[in-house]
């Protein structure tokens, strides 16, 4: 997954002199272990609202970055940066109000469950602080994730990450299920056969010897290829590992801060109150923070015994941004946006598929959807969704692939996309499959 959609060295040469430099210096500054995003990888030097700018000027509509959640450089977010860091920044081992004002603000988003947070820096560091305080709880190891998850890179959740690809163990005590029902005949099977994996699982882990700590899933399943409906049906899953003792984590790294329109996290389409739940990217708007929410039984053993710091971790200049960006969706409406121009572009992107066949089912909530590329058999073509990418990139059009084939067009803006933005993305899109 890592490598989708990924510049490959030897195209180097394909670039022009300021590029190839700026290519090979990376290359040895920083190693072989980072990639580059597509044939000619962008310099970007700008953002604003749901565009980016390159070195030369040129705007790319962003529909890829759902990190800058409130749009790129949003003022507000920025002001509020500048002022607190203007005027302290200290761990959390103070009295600040600044960072109990964003924690009630932000508990206030989620009124079904008793809670507290605890911050971090990644959504990595949220989910393997999350996996402690299960195991903690439960007494038990396993995790159950689905075959394609991607959870973050610390060594524990990179055991949790499949989607890693194969050099990435697996970690023993994890179990993995498939990501849920394709194109359903009846949309009720999607919640019965997921949840049947999920029992099965459970059962291979007490014949090894295992007890079960928790089920973790991507409530959106970003890197499974996109998996939104119907909504409900995570609930009976999440039902099974806890009759087992385990709990239910949700990752809302990627559907959180309002990104499926219809609720202000992708748990609450499922009717579920997850146990734990982690956040991270969209929080700070790109500042660093991310966190867990849990509910207050869970930590208390945990609290005590084992404490928590985490230097960075919700310092006043983070809980500054968290709450400027929780003030600027309130503001500017922005989870109610997703709703209307997500609509809008599952509609848009509907009439194409039914127009061209290279497109397949269309999938998501508000501003997160997956499309299928498929071939002339209606086979997953990972190398036609790579250039679908590619051709959008040279109309000015940024967005991603996901799915164990890397053929689900990942289109996944900030949340500020205006109506105008989103038909821009349609009319490039069918620009590029006119001539494909
Ligand atoms: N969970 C999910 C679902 C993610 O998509 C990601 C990042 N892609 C993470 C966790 C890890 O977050 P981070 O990169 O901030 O560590």
């Amino acid at each position: 997954m890592l490598k989708v959609n990924a510049f490959e060295s030897e195209q180097i040469a394909t670039l022009d002199a300021a590029r190839q430099r700026l290519v090979e210096r990376r290359q040895r500054l920083l190693g072989p272990a980072y990639q580059l995003f597509y044939d000619q990888p962008l310099h970007l030097v700008r953002g604003r609202g749901a565009e980016v700018f390159d070195s030369v000027g040129r705007a790319y509509l962003d529909l890829y970055n759902n990190v800058p959640s409130v749009g790129h450089c949003h003022p507000h977010v920025v002001a509020a940066m500048a002022s607190q860091a203007g005027e302290l920044n200290i761990h959390t081992r103070y009295l600040h109000e600044g960072i109990l004002d964003y924690a009630e603000r932000l508990l206030a988003t989620l009124p079904e469950m008793p809670a507290h947070v605890m911050f971090t820096c990644t959504g990595s560091e949220a989910n393997d602080l999350a996996l402690r305080i299960a195991r903690d709880h439960s007494g038990g190891t396993g995790v159950i994730v689905t075959r394609y998850a991607y959870h973050g890179i610390t060594m524990a959740i990179a055991e949790l990450s499949p989607s890693m690809g194969e050099y990435v163990p697996v970690a023993g005590d994890a179990r993995l299920v498939d990501a849920p029902l394709h194109r359903p005949q009846r949309p009720e099977q999607v919640g019965a056969q997921f949840a049947a994996q999920v029992r099965a699982a459970l059962a291979d882990m007490r014949r090894h010897g295992i007890r079960p700590a928790a089920l973790l899933v991507d409530t959106l399943f970003t890197s499974d290829g996109v998996f939104a409906d119907p909504p409900g049906f995570l609930a009976e899953a999440a039902a099974a590992v806890r009759e087992a003792g385990g709990l239910f984590i949700a990752d809302e790294v990627q559907p959180g801060f309002g990104r499926t329109g219809s609720h202000f996290w992708g748990f609450q389409r499922h009717g579920l109150v997850p146990d734990l739940v982690t956040l991270g990217k969209p929080m700070g708007n790109g500042h660093p923070l991310a966190g867990v929410i849990c509910q207050p039984h869970l930590v208390e053993r945990f609290g005590q015994c084992a404490a928590y710091f985490n230097t960075f971790g919700g310092n006043p200049v983070a809980a500054a941004v968290g709450l400027a960006v929780l003030e600027v969706i309130e503001a500017e409406g922005l989870q109610a946006n997703a709703a209307r121009v997500g609509a809008l572009l599952q509609a848009g992107l509907g009439s194409l598929a039914a127009r061209y066949p290279q497109l397949g089912e269309v999938r998501g909530a508000g501003l997160f959807i997956g499309v299928d590329v498929l071939d002339d058999e209606g086979r997953a073509d990972t190398r036609g969704a790579r250039r679908l990418v590619n051709a959008l990139r040279d109309e000015g059009v940024l967005i991603g692939a996901s799915g164990p084939a890397s053929n689900v067009l990942k289109i996944r803006p900030p949340l500020c996309l205006s109506a105008a933005q989103g038909e821009r993305f349609l009319e490039a899109l069918d620009a590029v499959l006119a001539r494909s």
